[in-house]
């Protein structure tokens, strides 16, 4: 574990997995598939990637990893959820099959399938706060996009045209990030870069972190000094 390259998990239950294990990979981290509890333990990162999310939470629940990532993800694992999961970040969600979980996280009210049936998928243009360089394609599929937004949250991205403009498609939370879209289907690893440097820093904030006196009393007590 470096923060050089640091080890990023995709949570490997149901979705596109591969995609984003080959973007996170393209801009210098350590990707791997991960399905099991004991995996989360030396992560520095999490991808939820895009897929159904009911079928992410049912498997998650038979795998026993729905404590473990909630846990995780509340102790302050970075995390970055795409599509289904932005849903599974979202603290609530409507439009949701009877009884939905989420893992949770970020505080907002996200909608499940908020572009219409009849609007399978479609793609344009997103500016995404904090990407430089020109707008992000971004590709919606089956989408959510986001209702609330809480207190804590920062937008950083909207539609910007058609009846859904200025509907909220990315956000963050501190260590979380969502967005509706999915860049792992595009070539353009921009946003996973933007996720990587926020998993960076907080490794870079750790190592800073001083010493305690705990610490220094039992190094005095291996060196004898
Ligand atoms: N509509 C899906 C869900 O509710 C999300 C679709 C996606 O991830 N492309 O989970």
């Amino acid at each position: 574990m470096t923060a050089a390259r640091p080890r990023i998990g995709v949570l490997a239950l149901q979705g596109d997995v591969r995609e984003h294990l080959t973007a996170l990979r393209s801009v210098g981290a350590d990707a791997i598939p991960v399905r099991r509890e004991s995996e989360l333990a030396d992560l520095d990162g999490l991808v939820i990637p895009g897929g159904e999310s009911t079928t992410i939470v049912k498997l998650a629940q038979h795998f026993d990893l729905l404590e473990p990532l909630r846990k995780r993800i509340s102790d302050g694992l970075p995390t970055y959820g795409s599509c289904a999961g932005m849903i599974l970040l979202a603290d609530r969600i409507v439009g949701g099959a009877v009884d939905q979980e989420t893992f949770g996280g970020i505080d907002m009210t996200v909608r499940r399938n908020a572009f219409g049936r009849q609007i399978e998928s479609f793609e344009e243009p997103v500016h995404v706060e904090g990407v430089a360089g020109a707008p992000v394609t971004a590709v919606f599929i089956r989408a959510p996009w986001v209702e609330d937004v809480g207190g804590g949250a920062e937008v950083l991205a909207r539609v910007t045209s058609g009846p859904a403009a200025g509907r909220v498609v990315g956000i963050r939370q501190g260590h979380l990030l969502a967005t509706s879209f999915h860049p792992e289907l595009t070539g353009d690893a921009r946003v996973h870069g933007y996720f990587v440097d926020m998993v960076r820093n907080v490794l870079g904030k750790s190592a800073e972190l001083p010493t305690t006196k705990s610490e220094d009393s039992a190094v005095t007590a291996r060196t004898g000094r």
